[in-house]
């Protein structure tokens, strides 16, 4: 007999009974609807174990890569400890290992943590301090033998959090972090499909961790990464993927500049403009975009009008809150 656990319960399944069927049958109340697998309200994550395959019918792949699939039709093979898709379950200490300045208003920031600790490269988690303040960052490395995560934090004029991580945080101090939460991530399985990866600021970020990812898992696919700031400084790390694109065949790399003259080996322009007016069709491609809220909306837009599925966009937009919505913040 299997048992499933839910946060602080255990249950046992009885013969044939879904995971479903076992949480309401000891009165957990659990959203559900159909019973067949169809409208998915049921969705859940495993947090141990895959599931079976069959339970993650018709889910999206990059949910089904972070092991999330239906209890109505999940009759578990074994134990089984399960979570809602909201219900943030880990609540871990990371320490700085590394601050390092990469651009004037830009850190890399290097943190270490001890137990586990489930991501994948591209999604985000939130920090916290001491007292509670927490902002989203998006995880810049694939997983690491030695719980690493690093995070590219650009310091905003009066921004709380990231003026405070820039200014004061320092090696050995402590933050707290979220569950990684997010779809914006490399899934396997089609190492030949062309990706196109577009980032403004900081957005960068994620999409390196990406493509380090999609480099690991041998993507033989060509992998195209505009990256676009206002001013020379917002191109961080641009030595770096140009090392890259230098050593990797199917890495090639443009940076863009839309506020400035920029010198030889940049484009001018926006970062999406000039990657969609580069590529004829996005028939086939897949297409991660990544920062400004408004570049990644527009953006969307347009790879879907220029041939890519909708499927096949993976989006993060950096929303910033600021007193005034409609401001327009590059971080
Ligand atoms: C999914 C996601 C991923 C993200 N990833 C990254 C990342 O990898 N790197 C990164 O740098 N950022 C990232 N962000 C943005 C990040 O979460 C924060 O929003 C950002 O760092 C600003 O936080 P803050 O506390 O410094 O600024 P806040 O204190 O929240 O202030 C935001 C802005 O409002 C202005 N402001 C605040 N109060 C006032 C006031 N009274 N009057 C006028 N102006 C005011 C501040 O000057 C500032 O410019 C991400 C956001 C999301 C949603």
């Amino acid at each position: 007999m299997v048992s499933i656990t839910i946060g602080e319960n255990t249950f046992s399944a009885q013969a044939n009974e879904t995971v479903l069927e076992t949480l309401l049958r000891n009165n957990m109340q659990m959203p559900h609807s159909c019973r067949q697998g169809l409208c998915q309200c049921c969705m859940m994550r495993s947090r141990d174990n895959p599931p079976p395959v069959s339970s993650q019918a018709g889910i999206k792949d990059t949910l089904r890569k972070q092991n999330y699939f239906l209890p109505c039709i999940c009759r578990p093979e074994q134990d089984m400890t399960v979570a809602l898709p909201n219900q943030q379950t880990a609540s871990i200490t990371a320490y700085v290992v590394e601050k390092q300045l990469v651009a004037a208003q830009i850190v890399r920031l290097v943190l270490t943590y001890e137990g586990s600790f489930n991501f994948f490269a591209g999604q985000f988690v939130n920090l916290k301090r001491a007292d509670g303040l927490a902002r989203s960052y998006s995880i810049a490395n694939t997983p690491h033998p030695e719980n690493i995560l690093e995070f590219h934090i650009r310091r905003l004029p009066n921004g709380q959090f990231s003026s405070w991580v820039y200014d004061e945080l320092k090696p050995g101090d402590a933050l707290t972090l979220s569950d990684a939460q997010g779809n914006c991530l490399y899934v396997d399985g089609r190492a030949e499909q062309p990706l196109l990866l577009v980032g403004t600021g900081t957005g960068l970020a994620p999409l390196v961790g990406i493509i380090n990812d999609a480099l690991s898992q041998n993507h033989t696919g060509p992998i195209h990464l505009f990256h676009g700031g206002r001013n020379r400084d917002g191109l961080y790390l641009m030595g770096e993927m140009q090392e890259l694109a230098a050593t990797v065949d199917n890495f090639y790399y443009t940076p863009c500049l839309s506020g400035e003259m920029p010198e030889m080996g940049i484009a001018t322009g926006r970062a999406h403009e000039v990657a969609l007016t580069a590529m004829q069709t996005l028939k086939g491609w897949r297409v991660y975009l990544c920062g400004h809220p408004e570049m990644v909306n527009q953006t969307k837009t347009s790879a879907f009008l220029k041939g890519a599925s909708l499927n096949d966009i993976y989006a993060d937009a950096f929303h910033v809150n600021t007193p005034d919505a409609a401001a327009s913040i590059v971080v």
